[in-house]
């Protein structure tokens, strides 16, 4: 293993001085709740910047910090490039929407709240009909190690055949996902889509989110060239996870969207 002295990852600088975003420490529980709201509608909005709106499906939670059974998401039926500070919802384990104006989508508790119930680690979850993690979901098979980014979900995520296909509106189907979604960062629901957690951050569970969906379309666009990709000896997948695919990492990578949307759609804080 390298020696990384006190520092969490080899990307930190050992230079002192330098600009680089260090993960933040709070004072209090509002300035944390600020945090996890401010970073969910960034979140949102970099969904929408990748194209990820499908109507009204796509959901997106961070547990509130001091009430962690409830937690913050987006409100039904508004696009990802609109939803704001002030438009989000505060949502209980059985759907009851506890603090602002919108209704809740009714598949995306059943699916979050249901694995933010059995989880107790889990901080936040993403979930959206994509293109591409739609279209691979449909295989029924997991993510390859065949580039160095896809090696962030070796052994790190699972593919869910049960259930599949069926519409998650009703609470069974949120608990056959629960049971699956153990210890990994990330989902493919067979037929259905893509779902991340983070035991870190809205960050971490956002970039993965976009991280899979591009490697969801790696996998296709190799697969339809019929030219059989060279996998990554699983020595050489497990030591780039290890680099490069933490929750930090995930969160490191999302600081270089924030610092983009916070320079280019302020109206996120409204
Ligand atoms: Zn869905």
């Amino acid at each position: 293993m390298l020696d990384l002295g006190n520092r969490t990852s080899i990307y930190q600088p050992e230079q002192e001085g330098l600009i680089f975003p260090w993960e933040p420490e709070f004072d209090s529980v509002e300035e944390e709740r600020r945090y996890r709201k401010e970073h969910l509608v960034a979140a949102c909005r970099a969904f929408a910047q990748e194209g990820f709106d499908y109507g009204f499906a796509g959901h997106l939670t961070v547990r509130d910090p001091e009430r962690p059974e409830l937690y913050w998401t987006n409100p039904m039926c508004v696009h990802f490039a609109k939803v704001k500070v002030s438009n989000l919802i505060l949502v209980d384990h059985v759907g009851t929407v506890i603090e602002g104006g919108h209704a809740v989508n009714r598949a995306g508790f059943v699916l979050h709240a249901n694995v933010h119930e059995a989880h107790p680690d889990i901080i936040a979850m993403c979930h959206a009909h994509t293109p591409f993690g739609v279209a691979w979901a449909a295989t029924g098979r997991p993510i390859d190690p065949i580039t160095q980014d896809a090696c962030a979900f070796f052994e790190d995520h699972v593919v869910i055949g049960e259930s599949a296909g069926a519409v998650a509106v009703e609470n069974h189907a949120g608990n056959d996902v629960a049971k699956a979604f153990k210890g990994v960062k990330a989902a493919i629901h067979q037929n259905h889509g893509l779902l991340t957690a983070s035991r870190h951050s809205i960050d971490a569970a956002a970039f993965w989110f976009i991280a899979l969906e591009r490697c969801c379309r790696q996998q296709l666009d190799i697969a339809a060239t019929g030219i059989e990709p060279i996998r990554i000896p699983e020595k050489g997948a497990r030591y780039s996870r290890e680099h490069v695919g933490s929750d930090y990492i995930g969160w490191l990578h999302f600081q270089t969207v924030w610092n983009q949307l916070i320079e280019d759609q302020p109206d996120m804080f409204d």
